[in-house]
């Protein structure tokens, strides 16, 4: 009984029907073996190579098929994270590291990436947090030196995202004295002096490989510098509306499937003669999140068509991602409390899910920060944060 999304043409769904299928039967049954290696097989990529389902955007004289319209970006990762799960972050590799390839590489460089990064022979990862600075970018330590036809790179990174099976980095650094003085570049893991550190444990998210990475005395060519070496951090502002709407679509489709589950749970399992779900109490848990889930998914719809168009603001990409992913944490805590002790256990999915969502509220910028981006949009105060 969902509320009918509105900007989806039929072309969209048939498109939702042969992501589904293919998602069952050849990838769903890989899953459980991914969780307990920690991370998804480099082979899901190639498979998602092959169907041209990564980075849709990418023209045909890269490899790609040159499609413009995250609807369809949407409609992979809310079927990935349905028929999956949600660590499959081929989206990082598409939509949020892709788009800095896309925006600010020059056309020989994306002559020399794009092919790899299209087909999945290449995963790409996002390099800019570090042990000692996450949400206050500006303060990073890592730093590119300019040695002419060469930069040299030194720093470490903490966090990273497909750190483990990553093959090329865009990595901010450094390159001047001046508070947010960033240049970002393309460091792939060939190069000598780049390390991986710790494949890091974590909370949730078992299937995701989140690592830290180290570069010592890298010598990166200048060729593979993205763009002006003093607007990195312009850039990254610049990509991160579009990386907080994937965020927020992965925050949505999850809590869409969290509620599902619910749902059926409540309707079964029975208490005092009748299904828990006749207990007024979930009907009225279950009425609020179904609410505020149509809600959100409506606005998220609808900043989904304004980043189509380019026109999405960084206040009202903060908006969608705090919403979106504090609505997540709401549904899968709901989720585990319906469940009753089932929720507690790893055999039921919403135990797993409730775990997996904790991390929507701090990654992509903390829930506070984009508070902080909210209210300087509105006049009240400085406006340096990302
Ligand atoms: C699973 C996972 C995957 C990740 N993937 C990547 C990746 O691929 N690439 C990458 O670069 N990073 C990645 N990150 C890092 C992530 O983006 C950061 O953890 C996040 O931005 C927060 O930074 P921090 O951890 O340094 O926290 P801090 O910045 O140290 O924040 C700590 C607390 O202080 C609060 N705080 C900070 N500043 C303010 C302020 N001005 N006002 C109010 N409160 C404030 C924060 O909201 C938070 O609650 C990942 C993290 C995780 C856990």
């Amino acid at each position: 009984m969902a509320f009918p999304r509105m900007h989806l043409e039929p072309e969209h769904e048939m498109f939702r029907d042969s992501v589904r299928r293919y998602l069952k039967e050849e990838l769903s049954g890989d899953v459980e073996r991914w969780r307990e290696q920690g991370h998804v097989d480099r082979e899901a990529f190639r498979k998602f190579g092959e169907q041209g389902w990564l980075c849709l955007w990418a023209e045909e004289e890269y490899g790609g098929i040159g499609v413009r319209d995250i609807r369809y970006d949407q409609i992979l990762q809310e079927e990935s994270v349905r028929w999956t799960d949600i660590g499959f972050f081929h989206n990082a590799h598409s939509m949020l590291v892709g788009p800095y390839l896309d925006r600010f590489a020059n056309p020989a460089q994306k002559a020399r990436f794009l092919p790899g990064v299209v087909s999945g022979d290449v995963i790409m990862g996002i390099a800019m947090t570090e042990p000692d600075t996450g949400s206050d970018l500006a303060a990073i330590r890592t730093r590119a030196e300019s040695k002419g036809d060469h930069w040299l790179l030194n720093g470490a990174k903490t966090y990273i995202s497909n750190g483990i099976i990553g093959d090329l980095f865009v990595v901010a650094a450094k390159t001047g004295e001046g508070r947010g003085q960033i240049g970002l570049f393309v460091v792939t893991s060939d190069m000598e002096g780049f390390s991986r550190g710790r494949h890091l444990k974590k909370m949730g998210l078992p299937v995701q490989d989140t690592a830290e990475l180290r570069f010592d005395n890298i010598r990166v060519p200048a060729e593979n510098l993205l763009g002006d070496p003093g607007k990195g951090f312009a850039y990254m502002t610049e990509c991160l509306a579009v990386e907080r709407t994937m965020s927020a679509i992965s925050s949505m489709a999850h809590a869409q499937t969290a509620f599902d589950l619910t749902l059926e749970f409540v309707k079964e399992r029975r208490a005092f003669g009748r299904p828990i779900g006749a207990f007024q109490n979930t009907r009225f848990v279950m009425a609020d999140l179904r609410t505020r889930l149509d809600a959100v998914q409506s606005y998220l719809d609808q900043c989904v068509m304004l980043a189509n168009e380019d026109k999405l603001s960084p206040e009202d990409a903060a908006s969608l991602k705090l919403l979106s992913s504090e609505l997540q944490g709401d549904v899968v805590d709901a989720g585990v409390q319906m469940h009753g002790g089932a929720g507690f256990m790893d055999e039921y999915p919403i135990s797993r899910m409730f775990r997996d969502a904790r991390i929507a509220r701090i990654y992509a910028g903390t829930s506070e920060i984009m508070k902080e981006i909210i209210g300087r949009g509105l006049g009240l105060g400085e406006r340096e944060l990302r």
